[in-house]
């Protein structure tokens, strides 16, 4: 049994509005990308990591990742393309021989053990699983003037995160036929929309966590620091 994780780390961050690029800021002591390495390479059921990161930035990713960092399990650094679709793309292709891939963005620092474990085990009845959260917010269809058009349920309501895992036989012929059949006419927003319209298999949702956030805005960063702190203080208690 092989397994393989993607961490995308190849968005370029516009809503940063900052020179050094989400994934590879500080969070605490170390780059946000460096969180979920750490979550992969420490997890007994990942054998290897590929890093898909930003065109021009394989280099600088091996000396900082592999080698100062020392993640032994990232095997290789792809770069990724103009949209995530295109980065998870380079990261299937990059890869061989393998049963499930876990695919994740590098900017979720906040993947741990848990949620890897819940994934695993969700994994052993099903060939594809993304992890979410029920919605806790009221959710509201608007128009285009910006009225309300009408009130979602909320009891069957989900927000996805990452990591998303598949069967990689069954996930790489859903990208196959992305590329080949409709790209770009669709716009794919996360993984298992490519099994849920290529493959037509169910997806099971598995509990990931409201901490699993995704840095997009300097907010985000701020609400991290908050996270990682109340993080290492559980740890020490
Ligand atoms: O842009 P967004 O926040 O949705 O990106 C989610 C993840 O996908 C991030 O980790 C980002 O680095 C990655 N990504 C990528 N290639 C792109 C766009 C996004 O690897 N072209």
């Amino acid at each position: 049994m092989k397994n393989v994780a993607i961490v995308l780390a190849g968005g370029s961050g516009s809503r940063m509005k900052s020179k050094i690029k989400k994934q590879y800021r500080m969070l605490g002591d170390y780059p946000v990308l460096w969180y979920s390495l750490q979550a992969f390479q420490s997890c007994t059921l990942i054998d290897e990591i590929v890093l898909v990161c930003g065109s021009g930035e394989k280099e600088q990713c091996r000396e900082q990742f592999a080698e100062h960092y020392g993640f032994s399990k990232i095997r290789k650094i792809v770069e990724g393309g103009r949209e995530r679709t295109d980065s998870v793309y380079e990261g299937l292709k990059a890869i061989e021989n393998c049963d499930y891939v876990l695919i994740h963005d590098g900017a979720r620092p906040f993947v741990d053990e848990a949620i890897l474990n819940r994934v695993f085990e969700a994994l052993s009845d099903n060939p594809a699983c993304v992890v979410g959260m029920p919605v806790k917010d009221t959710i509201k269809q608007g128009n285009p003037e910006e009225y309300v058009e009408k009130t979602i349920p909320r009891e069957k309501l989900w927000t996805i995160q990452t990591p998303q895992a598949f069967s990689y036989a069954l996930i790489r012929r859903g990208y196959d036929e992305l590329f080949q059949k409709e790209y770009p006419k669709i716009s794919i927003t996360d993984d298992s929309m490519v099994a849920e319209c290529f493959l037509r298999i169910p997806v099971k949702l598995v509990e990931g966590d409201y901490s699993n956030i995704k840095i997009t805005t300097p907010e985000d960063l701020d609400y991290a620091e908050t996270l990682l702190r109340r993080r290492m203080r559980s740890l020490h208690h």
